[in-house]
């Protein structure tokens, strides 16, 4: 990678944008040291020579008038051991939005440059701080809605994903080596190539991406997350379980059946897992057409679901048209009967019923505990959802991509092994395309345009 890239000292705000305890600027490049000797003073206003490594100093900081900004707590990170790999520099401000600003105004004045979006984190990896897979799980860190994402994504910057490629990456490098060396040497009368071996590395390949990719579906989860569809004849208390499991009153409660005509999308974490929840109309004989058009949607919402919840109204008893409802949903192994209004007397028993179930009042809030774990349970026995936090999770669509191009082309090379065209130049051709595609994965071999789209999606001060 060429260094002329980093040639400038770069510095942005690190904190997010408003008031707070303390503000940071960041400060990272040649002049990072330099920067900080022209804003710190102590706190008798003199000027300080000499700052040690990685030790914090208190003072104040001066513009370029020499008037005073405010205190500050710095400091300074000799190169190489920092995050981005130069020397690094952070000054701690009072935490309000003209403070900081202030500050950076300051740095700027005295040779940084404003950082571009993910910049800092683009010299942690220009540097071989990280690669790109890390790169990209801060960003999933900084973005992370659940402590589901959060942890596949810290497993990500511990490097799990990049070993794994680099297993793959090493095995493929090795296997360019000999049908290399048949390239270069075909005269020997040495078997370089055995065609049983190569054959057994590519097979290898294969089966650790396909691997792989179907982590992609686990991923899915993460980006959309589990699907539980809410069912039940109007005023059931759908939209008051939404509510509940919401703890936000923001699907609209009314006495008058029929009223959640469309389908209400919420989304919230249970167990830390993201959920999207769906409310659907009630699902009887419709006599209006918009309720029709509600209805029919419920059903394909149905479908889609990975647990339905089939509401019954307790207080009521069980309806001729709760049991319409059930024939539609009692043969589905992700349906959990849910009794509501158990808050007051009830008319019909979870006995009735062969299928998991659970006694709630979405008034009161009784029961809710005890049906966020049987979903979970429930969840857990989908053998497509069991989600292990030690495995290696695809969830970017461009490790997908590549995975998938890398897939292409050793099923290709396998192919014309198996019809038997051995010409070493004819197999390199694949194989290189399958190196380059997992490559680009961790960076190890990449272009500077693509480290741009990467790092653009990042926040200034990153
Ligand atoms: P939906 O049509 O199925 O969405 O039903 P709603 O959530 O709009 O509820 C219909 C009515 O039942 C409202 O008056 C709610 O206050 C009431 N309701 C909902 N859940 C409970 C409950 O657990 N106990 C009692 N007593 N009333 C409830």
């Amino acid at each position: 990678m060429k260094d002329y890239l980093c040639e400038d000292t770069i510095a942005a705000i690190s904190t997010p944008i408003g008031k707070g305890a303390i503000g940071i600027v960041r400060i990272s490049g040649k002049e990072a040291l330099s920067i900080l000797k022209k804003i710190f003073r102590t706190k008798s206003g003199k000027k300080k020579e000499a700052f040690e490594d990685r030790k914090m100093h208190y003072g104040i900081a001066v513009d370029d008038k020499g008037e005073t900004i405010d205190e500050v707590l710095v400091v300074y990170m000799e190169a190489p051991k920092t995050f981005t790999g130069e020397d690094v520099v952070e000054i701690h401000s009072h935490g309000g939005i003209y403070v900081v600003r202030k500050i950076l105004r300051a740095v700027l004045s005295f040779g940084a440059r404003l950082a571009d979006p993910g910049e800092f984190t683009k010299r942690a990896f220009i540097h071989g701080k990280i690669d790109l897979v890390q790169a990209e799980a801060i960003n999933e860190i900084i973005n992370a809605s659940s402590e589901l994402s959060l942890k596949v994504a810290v497993n990500h910057l511990k490097g799990a994903l990049s070993r794994k490629i680099e297993e793959i990456m090493d095995r493929l490098f090795h296997l360019k080596a000999l049908i290399e060396a048949a390239v270069d040497f075909p005269e020997e009368d040495i078997e370089i190539i055995e065609s049983a071996k190569v054959k057994e590395e590519i097979k290898w390949a294969i089966d650790e991406i396909k691997t792989l990719l179907k982590t992609y579906d686990d991923g899915k989860i993460l980006r959309e997350g589990i699907k539980i569809a809410i069912v039940g004849k109007p005023n059931v208390g759908k939209s008051s379980l939404l509510n509940a499991l919401l703890k936000e009153e923001r699907a609209i409660v009314t006495e008058i059946p029929g009223t959640t005509r469309d389908v209400i999308e919420e989304s919230i974490t249970l167990k830390g897992i993201p959920v999207r929840l769906i409310d659907t109309a009630g699902i009887r004989e419709a006599e209006d057409k918009v309720e029709k058009i509600g209805i029919s949607r419920s059903l394909e919402k149905l479908k889609e679901a990975d647990i339905v919840l089939f509401l019954i109204d307790g207080a009521q008893g069980f309806t001729e048209e709760d049991e319409n409802i059930y024939s539609i949903v009692k043969d589905n192994p992700n349906t959990i009967i849910v009794i509501n209004k158990g808050d007051l007397p009830l008319k019909v028993s979870c006995e009735r019923f062969e299928k998991e179930c659970v006694v709630i009042s979405a008034k009161t809030g009784k029961g809710i505990d005890r049906l966020t774990e049987t979903i979970m349970e429930k969840l857990l026995l989908q053998p497509e959802t069991i989600l292990k936090e030690s495995d290696t999770i695809i969830t970017s669509e461009r490790h997908k991509e590549l995975l998938s191009k890398a897939l292409k082309s050793l099923e290709k090379l396998l192919e014309s092994l198996e019809k038997g065209f051995e010409s070493p130049e004819f197999l390199s051709i694949d194989l290189d395309s399958a190196i380059d595609a997992i490559g680009e994965i961790t960076g190890k071999r990449t272009v500077e345009d693509m480290l741009d789209i990467i790092f653009s999606t990042f926040c200034i001060g990153k």
